[in-house]
């Protein structure tokens, strides 16, 4: 699934050539997540403006609307002068006058959306219960540590639901806990103020150790094959159930929290 680090890389690789460009048609594949909210054809003449990120939304802001596009599950982005034909999974093309950006999604969790703005009641309902910006400045160890003191389900399950800071998806928030040395269960009221500091610096650390990964594989992004430019970190903890502790050697454990897989050091990571 594409987490943040990815949604960053898509829109590092693209936003600085499709800006400036002309829409010269739109096309809508089968129906995705949510649908456009417009014929397609109205985007016909518009410009592209610049490309913005919102948590995993990429905000394609054009001289008249918003497009908001939602990677989903499996979801990749590609925009290039020429693409091969149209495939069964592409399911949402723009052709502007710098070149095709090409939604492919084979199980269409994915979503495009145009609003009028961001003010729109569509972009609010979809962006407003976001948290901060993990790469921004507004995310900060003293606020965090104030929003945990104001939840009291787990750690993990709290850095999942990104209202207190937005996309640290299941693998980045495992990794993270790991680094910081903190158990996933963990109630989020509980830490303390050294431990949310140093999960802070860990939630920078990984994603930005991801970004910087990822863009490695950018120059690959744009090639025909649109299953490029994803990456894999190596992980210490995510998916090494039963493997040995990367740092002690104590086998890594797995359980489940909220339906979701996290994976742990018992030795390493403190309750
Ligand atoms: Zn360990």
């Amino acid at each position: 699934m594409p987490e943040l680090p990815e949604v960053e890389v898509t829109r590092r690789s693209f936003a600085d050539r499709i800006a400036g460009a002309q829409v010269q048609g739109a096309l809508m594949g089968k129906p995705l997540r949510w649908p456009l909210g417009a014929d397609p054809a109205t985007l016909t003449g518009r410009h592209v403006l610049a490309v913005g990120r919102r948590g995993k939304y990429l905000l394609i802001h054009l001289n008249q609307g918003v497009l908001l596009v939602h990677l989903g599950m499996s979801g990749s982005l590609q925009f290039a002068g020429e693409l091969p034909e149209r495939g069964v999974h592409d399911h949402f093309e723009l052709h502007t006058s710098r070149g095709l950006l090409r939604l492919h999604d084979p199980r269409r969790f994915g979503a495009v959306v145009l609003v009028d703005s961001m003010e729109d009641p569509r972009a609010r309902k979809l962006l407003d219960g976001l948290g901060v910006e993990p790469l921004e400045p507004g995310f900060d160890p003293v606020g965090f540590h104030m929003a945990l003191q104001q939840r009291r389900a787990s750690i993990k399950q709290v850095l999942l639901a990104g209202d207190v800071v937005v996309g640290v998806g299941n693998i980045y928030a495992s990794e993270a806990l790991f680094m910081a040395g903190i158990r996933p269960t963990v109630r989020a009221d509980r830490l303390s103020r050294p431990r949310a500091t140093r999960l802070h610096g860990a939630i920078v650390h990984v994603l930005q150790r991801a970004l910087a990964l990822g863009g490695s594989t950018l120059r690959d992004f744009s090639s025909a094959d649109g299953q490029s430019g994803y990456f894999q970190m190596d992980a210490m903890v995510y998916g090494r159930d039963g493997q040995p502790c990367r740092a002690c050697g104590t086998p890594v454990r797995q359980l489940r929290q909220g339906q979701r897989s996290t994976y742990f050091c018992p030795r390493c990571q403190k309750p």
